[in-house]
């Protein structure tokens, strides 16, 4: 029997993120306990993928210890109590969001599915020659390639949004690119490279003026922004369990009702159908009709454990917690001589992305890495935002709610240590 690991409660949490900091919080996560080379492992790699917290791993190991079945399909108990899991996981999530209805919430293998779904579902059965699809110049690979691919099919264009050098979206540019020809816009929320947030109410006012649905990849913002969905106006939101403190392979997509209604499903199989004969088949209802196959069920129910568990702290907390440690990274990171913040908008999230001068990001990573401090070095799939800048690569650390200033402290003096190695 597995005891539920020990987990924050909301009275608990009155004084997590101030006051007494993060300390309590940090114990949820047993991988943060843990040594590398030797060293402390200081944690900086969060817009790749978070670590999870005890809860998460207790409730996927319950799932499997002893309500493991499949879904939808039995008529015995487990099968019952994995449903009710399944399904409940899925209430979470739309209450997270605040969607209006169950139905709107698909689950998915993470943003990229996500995108892919609504490219395959919604763009090729809407676009025609001469369409276009209007993204964004600090697109992740993502919210670039499958674009491209249904434009390639279609004979539609895929226009960009320009940024400027601080990695701001150019807002005059993107009202000037939108016209009777754009058939969707799809933007990034917060930028995994540069860590901009974009102003996405704005972006959305625009594009409904003119009847244009947009879908928000919020990849980088679910973890760190509180998102609501009705309040936002979006038509789709994207984002990824396992940046969220939850496990891999697990994804939404939300789409609002109306839209979803009218498109075709992506996949064909089990579970999208109501009936089936050789002739023709029926498609089962909303949020079934996309999800084709067994769903990953113990990543769903663990999701919907990290999203408890996130919600417990709330997140307007952990936004406003990361927002004094970026300020504080920035600060720190600004007196490394040789160092330029590459992503300097107004509007930020807890990415500092960055280049020392004269050395390549991935020795910046190794040499960090042997400090015990874990960061990303390279393109983090976003090749054309790189171009923008004339860099190859970044080296970038980025920021969860379990970070402290120490850990910038230990990224900062690595960071001297670099150069000393190459001075
Ligand atoms: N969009 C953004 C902004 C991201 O940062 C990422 C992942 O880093 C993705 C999309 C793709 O997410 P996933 O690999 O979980 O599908």
């Amino acid at each position: 029997m597995i005891t539920p690991g020990r987990q924050v409660t909301e009275e608990a949490c009155q004084d997590c993120l101030v006051g007494s900091g993060n300390e309590r919080l940090r114990q949820d996560f047993p991988a943060l306990r843990q040594k590398v080379h030797g060293k402390p492992l200081v944690y900086l790699d969060n817009a790749a993928t978070s670590q999870k917290p005890q809860v998460v791993i207790d409730t996927i190991a319950r799932y499997y210890l002893s309500e493991n079945s499949n879904v939808h399909r039995g008529v015995h108990f487990l099968s019952d109590l994995a449903t009710q899991a399944y399904e409940g996981a899925r209430i979470r999530v739309r209450q997270f969001l605040n969607a209006t209805h169950d139905r709107e919430i698909i689950f998915t293998r993470g943003t990229t599915d996500s995108i892919n779904l609504v490219a395959h579902s919604f763009g090729r059965s809407r676009l025609r020659a001469g369409d276009e699809i209007l993204i964004s110049a600090m697109e992740h690979h993502s919210n670039i390639v499958p674009w491209q691919m249904v434009c390639e099919e279609k004979g539609a264009r895929l226009r960009v949004i320009p940024i400027n050098d601080a990695g701001e979206l150019i807002l005059e540019e993107y009202e000037r690119l939108l016209s009777d020809r754009t058939k969707l816009v799809s933007v990034v929320y917060v930028s995994n490279a540069l860590g901009t947030i974009n102003p996405v109410r704005q972006i959305i006012a625009l594009a409904h003026r003119r009847g244009i649905p947009v879908l928000l990849d919020g990849a980088q913002a679910a973890p760190h922004l509180r998102v609501d969905v009705q309040e936002l106006d979006c038509d789709f939101y994207a984002f990824s369990g396992h940046k969220l403190f939850g496990p891999t392979g697990t994804g939404i997509l939300y789409g609002r009702a109306d839209l979803l209604e009218t498109m075709p499903p992506y996949q064909g199989g089990g579970d999208m159908i109501s009936a089936v004969t050789f002739e023709k088949t029926i498609y089962n209802s909303l949020p079934y009709k996309f999800e084709a196959g067994t769903p990953h069920i113990a990543g769903a129910i663990g999701l919907g454990a990290a999203i408890d568990y996130v919600q417990r702290i709330g997140l307007d907390r952990i936004a406003a917690y990361e927002h004094d440690l970026l300020a504080y990274g920035t600060g720190l990171l600004s007196a490394i001589p040789g160092l330029r913040i590459i992503g300097t908008a107004r509007e930020k999230a807890g990415v500092l992305s960055f280049v020392l001068e004269g050395i390549h990001a991935h020795d910046v990573g190794t040499i960090l890495d042997h400090e015990g401090v874990a960061i990303r070095a390279g393109h983090h799939c976003a090749m054309p935002v790189m171009k923008r800048f004339g860099v190859p690569a970044t080296a970038r650390a980025s920021l969860a709610f379990y970070n402290t200033r120490e850990d910038l402290e230990a990224l900062a003096k690595g960071l001297h240590k670099v150069n000393e190695v190459f001075a």
